[in-house]
């Protein structure tokens, strides 16, 4: 019986790579940065990196770096302990604070990854008498949130806002007690900017709440960097955030939720990955204050303002030489392939010629949906897009993908 089991798993596994489905690990030799070595110990290659979330460039940054590695020095290498048991340092709370006032929220709470703070934020503050309505391309992890909460389920095709207000109907029509609106702030796949304004109107008409999962979006977008939500002028109507320091915000782990006093000091109680898992190293949360210092200064700022000016660059570049992009202003970059193997095989091709990205494939996106995502960092330089875009046109002409 064992070995059946086991055949069965390499099986599974000969078939996601007969699929040309398999993801592959590329061993990086250096730090995160516009440019990392990619390769074996010895040998590595230098390449340009166009797939991380380092949006702002704060993740080799020196004064993060050195941050992350005061805080070790001065509150140890972690707390072997939740944080209900001894696992609360100043730095925690100073953490939360921070992200708080930044995104103009009462409150938070961190959580060991934003895939944790969304699978702990719905089940203590929703029961079986409530609703939550999710937009179709939601993240993973609040897909899995919202199935481990009693509340009914609503879902919308993505972006639809008429769907939406359908779906709000019907669970008023049902007798939700409380309605909550779930969805991505930026929808990661495409670099959709989820229509926000639009949805809060809809929740103000049919008295739902709001939760904005901003992964992509704190940091990078809107006035401040404060999110989808501010870029959308809604801010102040958004109940709940759930984000992440591990993208623009230092990059190094970890994930939050920002909401009402009440709200956070509930899910200090019940939330299940904060009450069940360690608590943040110390030298994430110093790394993660010093990155968040940053995009709110003057700084930040620039840094922004670079970011949109490499994103337009490079989607400038893309389009002249005849790719399909996903339109759009967030420094996402999908750049369209359709098939898997593709999509594979392109990542490969530009990996020998010295640009990092990575094909993305079912069950990431749709199937027959495959596609090449980039994404800008600030600390590109326009050689370096320059680069990459002539890099593109020439494998991208030997696969047969542009002519
Ligand atoms: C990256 C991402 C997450 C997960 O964040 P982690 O902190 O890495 O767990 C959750 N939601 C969205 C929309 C994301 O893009």
């Amino acid at each position: 019986m064992r070995e059946r089991f086991y055949t069965r798993v390499a099986d599974t596994l000969e078939q996601i790579r007969n699929d040309g489905l398999e993801k592959p690990e590329r061993i990086m030799q250096a730090a995160q940065g516009a440019e990392t070595q990619v390769g074996e110990a010895g040998n590595p290659r230098r390449v340009i990196n166009f797939c991380a979330n380092n949006y702002l460039g704060l993740a080799g940054d020196p004064r993060v770096v050195a941050a992350g590695n005061k805080a070790a020095e001065t509150w140890g290498a972690g707390l072997a302990s939740v944080r209900f048991i001894c696992g609360t340092q100043a730095i925690h709370k100073q953490l939360e604070a921070e992200i708080a006032g930044y995104l103009g929220k009462e409150d938070a709470i961190l959580f060991a990854a934003a895939f944790d703070a969304n699978g702990g934020v719905f089940e203590p503050l929703l029961g079986e008498n409530d609703a939550i309505v999710s937009d179709s391309l939601n993240h993973a992890s609040l897909i899995d949130g919202i199935r481990l909460c009693k509340a009914r389920r609503y879902r919308y095709a993505n972006g639809d806002m008429a769907e939406l207000e359908a779906m709000l109907k019907q669970a008023r029509a049902e007798g939700a007690e409380t309605v909550l609106i779930a969805t991505d702030g930026v929808f990661s796949m495409d670099g959709h900017i989820a229509p926000l304004d639009r949805v809060c109107a809809l929740a103000d008409q049919y008295d739902a709440l709001v939760l904005v999962d901003d992964c992509h979006a704190t940091g990078l977008i809107g006035p401040g960097g404060r999110g989808s939500a501010a870029f959308r002028g809604c801010e102040a109507r958004i109940d709940i955030v759930t984000g992440t320091f591990g993208k623009a915000l230092g990059g190094a782990m970890g994930g939050f939720v920002a909401a009402r006093a009440e709200v956070v000091a509930l899910l200090r109680q019940r939330a299940r990955p904060y009450l069940f898992s360690n608590a943040l190293a110390p030298s994430v949360c110093g790394a993660s204050l010093e990155a968040i210092a940053i995009a709110r200064s003057a700084e930040g700022e620039q840094r922004r303002e670079q970011l949109r000016a490499n994103a337009a660059r490079f989607r400038n570049g893309m389009a002249a030489a005849g790719f399909t992009l996903i339109p759009g202003e967030h420094p996402i970059v999908p750049v369209m392939l359709g098939d898997a193997r593709l999509a594979q095989d392109m990542a490969a091709a530009l990996l020998d010629d010295g640009v990092f990205v990575t094909g993305f494939s079912y069950p990431v996106v749709p199937l027959g949906k495959a596609r090449i995502r980039t994404q800008l960092s600030a600390a590109h330089t326009a050689e370096q897009i320059d680069e990459a875009v002539a890099a593109f046109t020439r494998v991208g002409r030997k696969l047969g993908v542009i002519a």
